[in-house]
């Protein structure tokens, strides 16, 4: 096990997993495992540690909330990532997804705007020792060029897709976001194709924190 985990929460992770995820249609068993292998009662703060894997959004502070696990597990099997992959996320927040997309491929590339949730997030992906994430207190509105192109891109807050994105992504690439506005939003996977022609399927509605432009100081 790399985690040191009380055993009361393994067996809430495994709750987790078998009544809020596996029910709902996740049945990637690379997802599943990761889902119950990311110790989630320490990315929040010890106060919620015990709400950890309840089946709902959690506040992590500057008003942003860590996404309800089924969420998490939805979007990330949307990427149907295999292992080799170097993803992009938009919106580390406190760093729980960044966590479970490491166990799942090459390299993490994850951006926050808010410099407190970046340091708050480092220290806790420090602290669960995933050495293969890269983080930056940026505005993900512009990806992160230097490290284009990418095989995948996650967007972890609501918005409209920046064109910076499909930019950024491969050919056969997928861009994964939850699209709209006021709260209202809906999961949107644009796949690039290799004719340079853009692949769109809608999937569950949503609602996730406005994706902003610009960094929070
Ligand atoms: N994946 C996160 C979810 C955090 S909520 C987790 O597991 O905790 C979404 C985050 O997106 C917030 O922290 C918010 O500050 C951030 N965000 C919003 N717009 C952004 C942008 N343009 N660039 C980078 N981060 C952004």
């Amino acid at each position: 096990m790399p985690y040191r985990n009380g055993q009361s929460f393994v067996r809430a992770r495994q709750r987790m997993v078998d009544m809020q995820l596996k029910p709902r249609g996740i049945d990637d068993p690379r997802v599943l495992a990761a889902m119950a292998e990311v110790p989630r009662h320490l990315f929040v703060d010890a106060a919620l540690a015990s709400r950890a894997y309840q089946d709902s959004a959690l506040p992590i502070g500057e008003g942003q909330t860590i996404s309800q696990p089924y969420m998490v597990a939805r979007m990330t099997q949307l990427l149907a990532l295999q292992g080799n992959e170097r993803v992009l996320e938009i919106g580390t927040g406190c760093g729980y997804q960044t966590a479970v997309l490491s166990r799942l491929c090459r390299r993490v590339y994850s951006i926050e705007r808010i410099r407190s949730l970046h340091e708050k997030a480092k220290r806790n992906l420090r602290r669960a020792r995933h050495a293969n994430v890269m983080l930056k207190c940026g505005d993900g509105m512009l990806g992160w060029p230097e490290y284009a192109p990418f095989d995948a891109i996650l967007v972890t807050a609501g918005g409209f897709a920046s064109p910076c994105w499909m930019e950024q992504l491969k050919p056969g690439g997928v861009l994964v976001f939850p699209e709209g506005e006021g709260g209202v939003h809906r999961l949107v996977r644009r796949r690039k194709l290799a004719d340079g022609g853009i692949d769109e399927e809608r999937f569950d509605a949503c609602t996730f924190v406005p994706l902003l432009a610009g960094v929070s100081h």
